[in-house]
């Protein structure tokens, strides 16, 4: 239940109601908003009584939250979350482009690549170290010594970097080189890895499941803020259906629904969605015109020889030209908000 106080509403009443919330056995979570306060009730094991509530003074209103997830819902916060990433924003009226190799390889190759992104207008790199391949005879990515190419080329070219982490053992150093920590399809309902990025200091781009709902996925994002950390961003990347064109089946509708339903801010990554590279840029654009607030593609300046998703890596000029319809599209959309 969340409970909106009133414009006027006393500090001695936020905290009477906060006192009847745990009196009661529930947390109480206030969220301090531009005009008002409003306070969230967590923990609660059955319905919470209402009308309690709306008859305490400086209660405006006491709304049952009949989601399942709370703190990643619009009614617990209806202001958009803008997720820093190493002073890049993500998020309300930023379009925000993350690019780079699906694989750190080398660090001669990640430079190069990231140099020419950057060119292009990306603002974070992204580029795995630990690689969740399908199978145990791909490359698996370089481990350590890739979140150090990643260290070196936030050093050289000012970019933030994203890479993803793959299990909690691994979780303190890709944390430590990380800007933003990515959970990666395969592991979005790796429930002890994500209370573990609840507790993380870094953001974290949460990926959509390749099977999982709408409700699945905010209850995977609902973990991580519970945790404690509300620097989450959602990342669509395309669900599994019957389809043999494309990889998977990049679900649009989604960005505009979990953007009505969540602060949170939405991305699309158009790369795994679609496997093949001619379908990167025709998706990327109706991503932004579904308002997403920005897309990670993948780019590589030799995708004939990657180590990995090669047949749907741009090649640096594609994501130049990328960029630049984009940012129209994006300019189109966002003056008619
Ligand atoms: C990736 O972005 O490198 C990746 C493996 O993507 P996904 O988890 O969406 O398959
Ligand atoms: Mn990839």
């Amino acid at each position: 239940m969340l409970i909106v106080m009133k414009q006027l509403a006393t500090a001695d009443q936020i905290a009477a109601v906060v006192a009847a919330i745990e009196s009661r056995g529930c947390t109480a979570r206030p969220i301090p908003g531009g005009e008002r306060v409003s306070i969230g009730v967590l923990n609660n094991k059955g319905p919470v009584d209402v009308s309690f509530f709306s008859g305490l003074p400086g209660v405006k209103d006491a709304i049952p939250v009949t989601r399942p997830y709370k703190l990643v819902g619009r009614e617990f916060k209806p202001e958009d979350t803008v997720v820093d990433v190493g002073g890049v924003p993500i998020g309300n009226g930023h379009l925000t482009l993350i690019a780079g190799p699906c694989a750190i390889e080398s660090e001669q190759q990640a430079l190069t690549i990231a140099r020419l992104v950057r060119k292009a207008g990306a603002g974070i790199f992204r580029g795995g170290a630990f690689k969740p391949r399908t199978s145990p005879y791909s490359f698996q990515g370089l481990g350590e010594e890739g979140l150090k190419i990643l260290t070196r080329v936030r050093e050289e070219t000012g970019m933030p970097v994203v890479t993803e982490v793959i299990d909690e053992e691994s979780f303190d150093l890709v944390e430590a080189h990380a800007d933003m920590i990515q959970i990666g399809t395969r592991n979005m309902q790796n429930f002890s890895l994500l209370r573990r990025a609840g507790k993380a200091k870094k953001p974290v781009m949460l990926k959509r499941g390749m099977s999982a709902t709408i409700d699945e996925w905010l209850m995977a994002a609902e973990y991580i803020l519970e945790g404690g950390n509300a620097q989450v961003v959602l990342c669509e990347r395309g669900v599994r259906t019957f389809v043999r064109h494309s990889r998977n089946t990049l679900d649009l509708s989604a960005v505009p629904y979990v953007r009505n339903e969540s602060h949170l801010p939405v991305i699309v990554d158009p790369s795994h969605a679609v496997g093949r590279r001619d379908l990167v840029i025709p998706m990327s654009r109706a991503a932004i015109a579904g308002n997403a607030h920005g897309l990670m593609v993948e780019v590589h300046h030799e995708p004939e020889k990657a180590l990995s998703d090669g047949a749907q890596s741009l090649y640096p000029k594609q994501f130049e030209i990328l960029c630049e319809q984009i940012r129209a599209i994006f300019h189109t959309v966002t003056a008619g908000a």
